[in-house]
């Protein structure tokens, strides 16, 4: 099999806060693999944006750094480094002034495609939109890619997105989840609405229940600051997770094209049902393995922000209705480990007998780590003996499926900076379905705060409260294992 790379137009990218962490990290390294991958036309050109007092020579040494940090050598020779480099230029540009934005202007070109990464704090969404306008950089048909997080409630949400929209038409406006970008996600869709077998299935009929989980090892880290006024809720479930819940449900969009799909996220969002107290536990990780706990992460001794929360979550219609998506994201867990677990039900009657054993199909989609997606069928244990039943996997793991083209999957952000660049808003949110999000989010948080619930303790290294295995176990149900 060939790998494809489909050609993009000349642009001209610019990135705020070039010089930051996510550019450092993702944004900078992302942008390089395409350009190894052919994908960067000759005259495109990515211009760093930041308040740090730097020139074109120190910002294309910080890339290089980027570069060597996080590629491995083999895959970054110099003379390839060297190469992409020339596409780099810096402006030092102060969102809040008027420095640096006549030079930003003249940097910009107008007959190319324009976008503008906003990675910044969004406290200066409004401010870069607002320059850029005043300054005649951005037209009509610029595109804008804005970062989590997104609000930190309705309210907020809703100010951001009026704020942008007083400058940008949503057709110009890329939310990015790098969730969506995930190979995995999209093979999602494509196991879904790509074959005959799993759709028919695809209900409250067949389908027991879902387990979405995200389990990380590390915790808060330097972070501690900005995690604690957030939580696991805020960070992963209001909108990484519940875009998974969204694809996982949602009807079958008539096209795949960006509002098609995003119109059906959006009815499932505003579908769900309000999630009761007792539907939730919220988990604040204790010291362990020599590691401090969460509250001496954050720096703060009475936090009650959790850092690992399990919900069972229940959707109002027709597909769904007695079929719970269980929830769970967790720090300091057992394993960094993200997957979706479609749990099928039972055969109605089986005619193997009780000694046989029971059994029942599981679609895992793998999305961390080894992107893959297994389907666990039931067959006879070979041997004599009689009949017994066993559960085997048929593996779609893309490194076997696919051989060494496999290597090749862009990740997340290499595919979605491309997309933005194609002008495909498919695999970002539209702003009607981050508010649904928080309209959702908000009550389910205000309960907790109202009462001045504590989260409860739980080991490093751990799934998290044992009352979270409670929540399934109350309804005759397991999660699966968080391991690797
Ligand atoms: P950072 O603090 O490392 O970098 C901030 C950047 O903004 C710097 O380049 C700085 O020079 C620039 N900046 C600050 N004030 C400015 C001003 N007045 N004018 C012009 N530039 C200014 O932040 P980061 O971690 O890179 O995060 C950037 C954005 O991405 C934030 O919205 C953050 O929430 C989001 N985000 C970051 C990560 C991550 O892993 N770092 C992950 C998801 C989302």
């Amino acid at each position: 099999m060939v790998s494809r790379v489909i050609p993009v137009e000349t642009f001209d990218l610019v990135i705020f806060g070039g010089t930051g962490d996510l550019a450092r990290r993702k944004i900078l390294p992302a942008l390089f693999r395409r350009f190894q991958a052919g994908q960067m036309p000759e005259e495109s050109r990515i211009i760093g944006a930041a308040r740090s007092e730097m020139g074109t020579k120190e910002f294309r040494a910080f890339v290089g750094e980027a570069i060597g940090e996080f590629i491995p050598a083999e895959e970054a020779p110099a003379k390839a480094v060297e190469n992409f480099l020339r596409h780099i230029s810096y402006v030092a540009v102060d969102a809040r002034g008027t420095d640096g934005w006549s030079d930003l202007s003249a940097q910009v070109r107008q007959d190319v495609i324009q976008a503008f990464y906003f990675s910044v704090a969004p406290a200066l969404f409004g401010d870069l939109a607002e320059r850029l306008h005043e300054h005649g950089i951005a037209g009509p048909e610029s595109r804008i890619v804005v970062e989590k997080p997104f609000g930190r409630d309705l309210e907020s949400a809703h100010a951001l997105n009026a704020t942008l929209a007083a400058h940008f038409d949503e057709h110009q406006i890329y939310r990015i989840d790098h969730y969506l970008g995930k190979e995995t996600v999209q093979n999602l869709m494509a196991v879904r609405f790509g074959n005959i077998l799993f759709e028919p299935l695809w209900n409250a009929q067949y389908v027991d229940h879902v387990q979405i989980t995200v389990a990380e090892t590390v915790g808060v880290e330097g972070r501690g600051a900005y995690y604690d006024l957030s939580g696991a809720m805020r960070d992963m479930v209001q909108n990484h997770m519940m875009q998974l819940l969204c694809l996982i449900a949602m009807e079958p969009p008539s096209q795949f094209e960006p509002d098609a799909v995003r119109d059906e996220k959006l009815k499932v969002i505003r579908a769900l049902d309000p999630v009761a107290p007792a539907e939730i536990v919220r988990g604040q990780y204790k010291a362990g393995n020599g590691r401090p706990s969460y509250v001496e992460g954050v720096e703060n001794p009475d936090s009650r922000t959790e850092s690992f929360i399990a919900m069972r979550v229940d959707i109002a219609n027709w597909r769904w209705k007695g079929t719970p998506f269980y929830l769970r994201t967790g720090k300091r867990l057992k394993s960094r480990m993200s997957e979706i677990v479609v749990t099928f039900r039972e055969p109605p009657h089986s005619i193997f007998g009780e000694e046989a054993g029971k059994s029942a199909n599981v679609l895992v989609i793998r999305l961390q780590p080894d992107e893959g997606i297994t389907l666990r069928v039931t067959i006879k244990e070979p041997g004599p003996g009689g009949m017994r039943l066993v559960d085997v996997p048929l593996d779609m793991t893309f490194a076997e499926a696919l051989g060494p083209d496999a290597d090749d999957i862009p990740d997340a952000y290499e595919r979605l900076i491309m997309d933005v660049i194609r002008g495909n808003q498919t695999l970002f949110m539209r702003g009607d379905e981050v508010e649904a999000a928080w309209a959702w989010t908000d009550p389910i948080i205000a309960a907790w705060s109202d009462k001045g619930d504590r989260p409860l303790p739980y080991e490093t290294g751990s799934t998290g409260p044992e009352d979270a295995l409670m929540l399934l176990h109350r309804d005759g149900r397991r999660w699966r294992e968080i391991e690797v």
